[in-house]
Formats: structure tokens, C-alpha cells, sequence
């Protein structure tokens, strides 16, 4: 069952999507060689709790820390860490979920760590460009398949892996809600948008393989071949003529 959002509730998702914009923003001028992990993890979560938030991921089935930060061929779910020192030429995916008056908002972004490499530079562009691929076909009366698939068409067109184990998901009182978001997909298959459903799409590309691994910790989440992956996400609503994006300032 996909929920339908009141525009009461909207606002309290947007509200919420406000709060991780800033964290974003923030991060913008912190991911830098010679920080670490907990000192991002840390400066986010006290933007959520100063601005009436709270941290969606921590303690989520379990997870730790308040925002995942997932370096280099880290797809996902990495544990922020004081020992987790980043390098000139690093890439890092933050994402971050706040939860204000009990609804979420969701949002991950890749970083650059100082200059990089410009094969780096291609696949964080491409999956950025694959949320948008996705994202510009959203509108009342559209099969989410047709959504899906211009992600992953999109993504391998450039030779890239795209993710398969982890999708998107709609987002509301609580931060997983149905339906779940494939990167690929097919055409005219899939439930159908309607104005009010509030989802989060993100591409999850891997620069070799599609194939994941996940570590002992049992949360860190990474490519098997050890190429690098990239991570991009927004929280939307669905409109009549197209979406709004909820995680922005
Ligand atoms: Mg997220
Ligand atoms: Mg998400």
C-alpha cells in the first residue's frame, strides 16, 4: 500500500527535508582530507537535534551512529568512525535522515575529498545525473517502472554497475515505508504515481561491478571488485504535472 500524503503532512516532511538540506550544506564545507567520519557524523547530528530533529538512522534496526558515511568502494551503511580518516582523492557518500515531528526526511549526497580522479569525477556525475533522469519522468499517472528503468539505462549506458540489492522507498512516519524503488526496471510496469505519495530515489553506482559485499560489521556495504561507488538521493512528492523536492532548503 502506497500512502497518500495530506499537504499537513507534506509540510511536516518538508520541514524535515529542510533539516538534512542543512546538514548537506554543511558538509559542503567540512568533507576535507583530515577529517574523520565521527567528526561529520557528529557535526550532522547536532543540526538535526538543534533544529527539533532527530538522527532517523541511529539505533534503525540497530545502526549506531546518526548518518552513514560510506568511502570510496563503500556502496552504503558505513559506520562513521574517529579512525576513519579522509584522503585527498577519497570519495564519501553521506546520508542522512531526520525525523521532525515524526516524519522523515532522506537524503545522500557523494563528496568530493580534495581533487579527484576524473574517472571519480564521471561516476559521481553520472549517478547524480541518473537521480535527475529518474526524477524528471515523475508525475501523476506514471509507472514507476518507467522511473527505474531511466535510472539504470542510464547508469550502465556509461558501463557502470548499478546497484541491485538496495532500493529506494517511499518516506512518511516512518523512514522505509512501501513502495520499494528499483534502479532498473521496465517500462510501463510498476505501480501507478499519484499526487501525495512521497518516495526517495537513490542510485547506487559502482564504477565496476553491480555486485555487493557486506562486511563483518554487518552493515558496511561494498563492491566486490573494490571499485569505487557513488550515492545520490532526494525525498520527493509526487504532483499532477511533475514533483517537488522535499530535502532542499
Ligand atoms: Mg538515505
Ligand atoms: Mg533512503
Amino acid at each position: 500500500m502506497i500512502e497518500i500524503k495530506s499537504e499537513r503532512e507534506i509540510a511536516l516532511l518538508k520541514e524535515a527535508g529542510r533539516i538534512v538540506a542543512l546538514c548537506h550544506e554543511e558538509m559542503k564545507k567540512q568533507v576535507r582530507p583530515g577529517i574523520s567520519t565521527k567528526e561529520l557524523n557528529d557535526i550532522c547530528e547536532k543540526i538535526i537535534l538543534e533544529h527539533g530533529a532527530t538522527p532517523s538512522f541511529k539505533g534503525y534496526n540497530g545502526f549506531p551512529s546518526a548518518v552513514c558515511a560510506s568511502i570510496n568502494e563503500v556502496i552504503v551503511h558505513g559506520i562513521p568512525s574517529s579512525k576513519q580518516i579522509l584522503k585527498q582523492g577519497d570519495i564519501i557518500a553521506i546520508d542522512i535522515g531526520a525525523c521532525y515531528k515524526g516524519y522523515h526526511g532522506d537524503s545522500a549526497w557523494s563528496y568530493a575529498v580534495g581533487a579527484i580522479s576524473k574517472k571519480d569525477e564521471l561516476l559521481m556525475q553520472v549517478t547524480h545525473d541518473a537521480l535527475f533522469k529518474g526524477l524528471e519522468l515523475v508525475r501523476e499517472g506514471v509507472h514507476l517502472g518507467d522511473v527505474s528503468a531511466a535510472i539504470g539505462n542510464y547508469a550502465t549506458s556509461f558501463g557502470f554497475g548499478v546497484v541491485e540489492e538496495f532500493t529506494g522507498h517511499g518516506v512518511g512516519r516512518n523512514i522505509h515505508e512501501d513502495p520499494p524503488i528499483f534502479n532498473f526496471g521496465v517500462p510501463g510496469t510498476g505501480p501507478i504515481l499519484k499526487e501525495g505519495m512521497v518516495l526517495a530515489i537513490e542510485p547506487m553506482v559502482n564504477a565496476g561491478t553491480r555486485k555487493v559485499r557486506i562486511l563483518a560489521d554487518g552493515w558496511t556495504t561494498v563492491t566486490r571488485d573494490k571499485s569505487k561507488s557513488a550515492h545520490f538521493e532526494h525525498t520527493i512528492v509526487v504532483r499532477k504535472n511533475g514533483y517537488e523536492i522535499l530535502t532542499t532548503l
